[in-house]
């Protein structure tokens, strides 16, 4: 593992710990905005609306947000449009970098002292980044370190998108080694339920897709939202007509042990969640991803194996088994190879097409929520990690 230079928190920053009591959200970001309305808030500051398309550029374009870089903007004109449409909305804490350079994670205070992560992960054919919706989460999944903390607030639309812009501008520099130089993978794995936290994963995901300058021009089939099920928010997906590739964390395949790893399995039962899932699959052409943690001597039996298969026989769907990342003071634990082995071979018996997830950045406390979780308690969490999606 390298540790990367540790950013010392600014003067100016509020501390943390006094202001984390009362979450707000932070002053409006171009990003909040479509490109009409950021050549209105132009106007308003008194400058020519092109002045938008100018800031737009820089900011998604060529991933610049130094004011001083902006050549092409009057030096009067700077600081003021910067000051009102650029503010600084994430100030890293930590940067970690393994595996070589090819997974880094960061680790964020927001404005008013909440904390999130995100993590990039260099292949040899794509750069994807995984985000965090919320500060912390409301979803209380008891093996999810993001879920133990409970809900902090939504992230803004613009915070989601500054974290996709900063680690574009990271893999631009050509610092994830061995991958092309360009970040075109989202997945909204990082921490948060990005369906509870709707409106603005929807515009967010607008925002990443639209071309540039109105946006950073990613492919709306390379950014994965990945949800616990939340099945009106699942329907009001379908009828966005997006193309956004949709995975569901069901972990388990009956309603009885699914009640327990994904509390609100009480109100959508699996039988509800996999129909949506499936709705979804069907209006895009896309197959859903199913996500499974597998937990030993939980999940991992070989029943429950061959009863997934039965869901999932003969659907638009594929199974991503993830080895689980214990966090700590949990009583759970990855299973062991030759279940998982045994698992996967009864899926793809039954026909369904099955990866085990990469289970990247180990010693950087990948997992969903870990780092956030171990600065919330000012102690190193030790943790396996793990923030990929095989896709
Ligand atoms: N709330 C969303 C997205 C965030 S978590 C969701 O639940 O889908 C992304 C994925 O990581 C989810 O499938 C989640 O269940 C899984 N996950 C969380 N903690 C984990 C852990 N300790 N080990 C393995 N997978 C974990």
């Amino acid at each position: 593992m390298t540790i990367l230079p540790v950013i010392p928190t600014s003067p100016d920053q509020p501390d943390a710990v006094a202001t984390r009591r009362r979450p707000s959200m932070p002053p409006r970001h171009l990003a909040d905005l479509d490109l009409a309305a950021r050549k209105a808030a132009v106007t308003t500051l008194g400058e020519p609306a092109f002045r938008a398309k100018q800031l737009s550029t820089h900011y998604f374009g060529r991933l610049v947000r130094d004011v001083d870089a902006m050549t092409d903007l009057p030096a009067s004109a700077r600081e003021r449009l910067t000051g009102d449409l650029l503010p600084t909305l994430l100030t890293p804490v930590r940067e970690l970098a393994c595996d070589d350079g090819a997974t880094r994670k960061t680790l964020w205070r927001l404005h008013d002292g909440a904390l999130v992560e995100s993590v990039l992960m260099g292949y040899p054919d794509r750069v994807t980044a995984c985000v965090s919706s919320q500060a912390g989460c409301g979803m209380a999944c008891p093996f999810c370190a993001t879920g133990q903390q409970g809900l902090t607030r939504n992230l803004s639309i613009a915070e989601i998108v500054d974290q996709v812009v900063y680690l574009a501008g990271v893999a631009a520099s050509g610092a994830v080694t061995g991958s092309p130089p360009r970040l075109s993978r989202v997945v909204f794995m990082g921490m948060g339920e990005p369906l509870a936290n709707y409106p603005r994963v929807i515009e967010a995901v607008r925002r990443l897709t639209a071309p540039a300058p109105e946006g950073l021009g990613l492919s709306q089939r390379h950014i994965t939202v990945s949800t616990v099920g939340l099945l009106p928010a699942m329907r009001r997906l379908i009828a966005e007509e997006l193309s956004v590739t949709l995975a569901l964390s069901l972990h388990a395949p009956d309603d009885d042990l699914r009640d327990e790893l994904v509390p609100v399995n009480q109100r959508w039962k699996v039988a509800e969640v996999l129909d949506a899932a499936f709705d979804y699959a069907a209006q895009t052409g896309r197959r859903v991803s199913i996500e499974y943690a597998l937990i030993r001597d939980v999940n991992d039996q070989p029943w429950r194996a061959d009863l997934l298969g039965k869901l999932l026989h003969g659907k638009l769907a594929h199974v991503n088994l993830i080895p689980l990342n214990p966090t700590p003071g949990s009583k759970w634990d990855a299973s062991p190879k030759p279940v998982e082995r045994e698992f996967v071979r009864r899926l793809r018996d039954a026909g369904v097409a099955t990866t085990v997830r990469d289970t990247r950045g180990r010693e950087i406390d990948g997992a969903c929520g870990q780092l956030a979780a171990g600065e919330l308690t000012e102690a190193s969490t030790g943790g396996v990690a793990d923030a990929e999606v095989a896709q």
